[in-house]
């Protein structure tokens, strides 16, 4: 029996073994065994999910080895990519290409294929998540077979696989929309949180990235935006809040506090009004919460299980120490995100009911359906997703 703990510590498991893997012929031969002896499957990427997506009794395959870029087709606009490639790892082999992601989340340290199993994202009001630049997934089912899909090939899979909770086989190699490499300039000053409320939408509009983070019961909040430049890097790189760089080298932050969180993704239009109840539901309930609340936009896409799934969204992320206990805190925030119909991260902590998401995702069903007929035995399974199941399934 090995352990296993989430970047957090939050999180803790105690698989059979946990097997590091590190070419596809391994991948395959992995599952096949795994198989054979009836345990069951999980992936692991980086382990920076909050959410117990990982935790299993059987297999934990670990895709760190299998790293690095494949190729670039720069007149399709993509990338291929092996799966477990962390985020940190693509953006100078991208850039010699010409080349670089359209957007990142907060940090780059996710292995690329854990960070689209979630639906990972960054800020934006024209970017999507990183599961709806994926353009074409190769996954090795339950019995070791190999299955490329995209759009054009096995469209159904490709639809469940571009979001994929790692419940539909190990992904050994993504192809990822790319665009021309690109700089940014950032800058991070303070306001008036209410003024920044009432001109939102003229702050997301500025600047391709626009998001801002406030602190519990401060008047002003720290606004980021980061504007696409000409202009050469500067190095030694700045601080964060000064840098103007490559992409990659201003999109990723250091977050190293260890601290677990609740993200939900509301409509547009409805962020404003959902931070001003939940600003004043911790003024209330929670007056000693000393970490930040984390607002950002996200376009609106068509990935089946994304949060953005037909409609722009905002999201707003709570964080809790690993020191304190998070669960009233996060309870009593998803109670409100619940008002304003969140959707919850998939790699962040949630309490909701399979029922429940599915009243929240017009695909959910679609989605377990494909899930299950490309692993009828329930193989990549774990407990977390097994009561997320739909009953009739
Ligand atoms: C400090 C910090 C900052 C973060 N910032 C952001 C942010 O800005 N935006 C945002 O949206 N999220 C953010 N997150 C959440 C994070 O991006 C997601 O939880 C993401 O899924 C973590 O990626 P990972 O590589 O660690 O995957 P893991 O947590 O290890 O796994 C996540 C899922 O991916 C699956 N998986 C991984 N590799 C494979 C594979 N090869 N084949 C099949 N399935 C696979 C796993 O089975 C699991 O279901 C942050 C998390 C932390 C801790």
């Amino acid at each position: 029996m090995a352990e296993w703990s989430n970047w957090s510590g939050r999180l803790h498991a105690k698989p059979a073994r946990v097997a590091s893997l590190s070419s596809e012929a391994e991948v395959v031969d992995a599952v096949r065994s795994a198989a054979n002896s009836g345990l069951r499957m999980r992936v692991v990427g980086a382990a920076h999910s909050h959410a117990p997506l990982v935790p299993t009794e059987g297999v934990v395959f670990d895709l760190a080895g299998l790293s690095g870029l494949v190729s670039v087709d720069p007149a399709a606009g993509t990338a291929r990519v092996h799966a477990g490639t962390r985020i940190a790892d693509l953006g100078v082999p991208l850039r010699a290409e010409g080349v670089a992601l359209l957007n990142q989340g907060d940090i780059d340290r996710q292995a690329i294929a854990g960070a689209v199993a979630t639906g990972t994202h960054g800020t934006g009001e024209k970017l999507r998540n990183l599961s709806a630049g994926v353009m074409g997934a190769r996954l090795i089912l339950a019995d070791g077979s190999r299955v490329d899909c995209s759009a054009e090939n096995e469209p159904e899979l490709f639809q469940a696989a571009r979001l994929n909770l790692g419940a539909l086989g190990v992904i050994t190699e993504l192809t990822l929309a790319v665009r021309p490499a690109y700089r940014l300039q950032e800058k991070i000053w303070l306001e008036d949180v209410d003024t920044v409320l009432d001109r939102l939408d003229e702050l997301a509009a500025a600047t391709r990235h626009f998001e801002f983070f406030w602190m519990p019961g401060r008047p002003r909040t720290a606004c980021k935006s980061l504007a696409e430049t000409d202009a050469d890097p500067v190095y030694p790189l700045a601080e964060e809040g000064e840098r103007r760089a490559w992409s990659d080298e201003v999109l990723a932050n250091e977050r190293n506090d260890k601290h677990s969180e609740m993200e939900y993704t509301v409509p547009r239009e409805d962020g404003p009004a959902c931070f001003r109840a939940l600003r004043e539901m911790l003024a209330r309930d929670f007056p000693d919460l000393a970490w930040p609340v984390e607002y950002r936009t996200l376009a609106e896409d068509d990935v089946w299980l994304s949060t953005a799934y037909q409609r722009p969204g905002a999201t707003l992320s709570v964080h809790q120490g690993v020191d304190q206990p998070d669960e009233p805190l996060f309870r009593a925030c998803e109670a409100l995100f619940a008002q304003f119909a969140g959707r919850p991260h998939w790699g962040k902590v949630h309490y909701r009911t399979g029922p429940e998401l599915a009243a929240l995702h017009p695909k959910w069903d679609d989605w377990w359906q494909v899930r299950d007929a490309w692993d009828p035995a329930g193989r990549f399974l774990n407990a977390h997703l097994e009561a997320l199941r739909p009953a009739n399934h």
